[in-house]
């Protein structure tokens, strides 16, 4: 929006008037340029919030169970929230996306880098599950994309498998999207393939969880298993709409 020197001094003297008697400060061309009513009231532009989980915590029975599901959601991902937001506010990081925040995430304090990736993994690791979904390999431009990167479903699966296994202590398996190609990796702790940090980088599409608190009340040193039965919550619709 274009705003004459004029208009702006007129403007800034009829806010400065507003303030002065107590009224709120938003004139009508005020509003016109602002992003959003609320970036105006809060210091901090942008914080991460919560996803809604959209199904319920029994939903991914018997592959996932009820009990992880419900403190890895309502503590270990909540916390994650509530601890990145506290940075952000701490540090005065000024990203206004997600986006922005991880691509400066070196900048920040190991805080903010580690709870903004477990914020941020989270919401998107909720989003590509599912209750009910279908095992059988995703059609589409994802099923051509997918055998066309690595020979079949079948052997898609297998090295997403060999990346979820072999990520030594904590940290995600993904299927991200690069220079129009798919490929397959793992990041450490809460990091992700989005972060500047990272050596594995690209556009999310999948990502699994291989934390031991996502699968030991369950599945306990078991993870091959827990990998194994994750597959019949795969939400490849999600999955899609990611690659489009
Ligand atoms: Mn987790």
């Amino acid at each position: 929006m274009k705003t004459t020197r004029r208009k702006f001094i007129a403007n800034t003297a009829k806010a400065s008037l507003l303030t002065a008697i107590g009224a709120p400060l938003l004139t009508e061309s005020v509003i016109a340029c602002a992003p959003a009513a609320s970036a105006i009231n809060t210091p901090q532009a942008f914080q991460f919030s919560q996803d809604a989980l959209g199904y319920g915590y029994d939903s991914l029975e018997p592959y996932i169970d009820a009990q992880t599901m419900e403190i890895h959601y309502s503590k270990h991902h909540a916390a994650y929230i509530k601890n990145v937001n506290e940075a952000i506010a701490a540090e005065k990081i000024a990203a206004t996306s997600p986006l922005e925040f991880f691509v400066s995430v070196s900048k920040y304090s190991s805080k903010a880098r580690n709870n903004g990736g477990g914020a941020w993994n989270h919401n998107f690791f909720w989003s590509v599950m599912k209750p009910s979904a279908t095992a059988v390999a995703p059609g589409g431009k994802l099923g051509e994309a997918i055998n066309a990167g690595f020979g079949s479903f079948e052997k898609f699966k297998e090295q997403f498998t060999q990346a979820a296994m072999t990520r030594f202590g904590s940290g995600w398996a993904w299927l991200v999207l690069k220079d129009s190609k798919l490929l397959i990796g793992s990041t450490p702790n809460q990091d992700n393939p989005l972060m500047d940090v990272s050596d594995f980088k690209g556009k999310p599409l999948l990502a699994l969880d291989v934390w031991e608190h996502a699968y030991y009340l369950k599945y306990q040193n078991k993870r091959n298993e827990y990998v194994s039965n994750w597959w019949s919550v795969v939400n490849w619709e999600e999955v899609s709409k990611h690659l489009a």
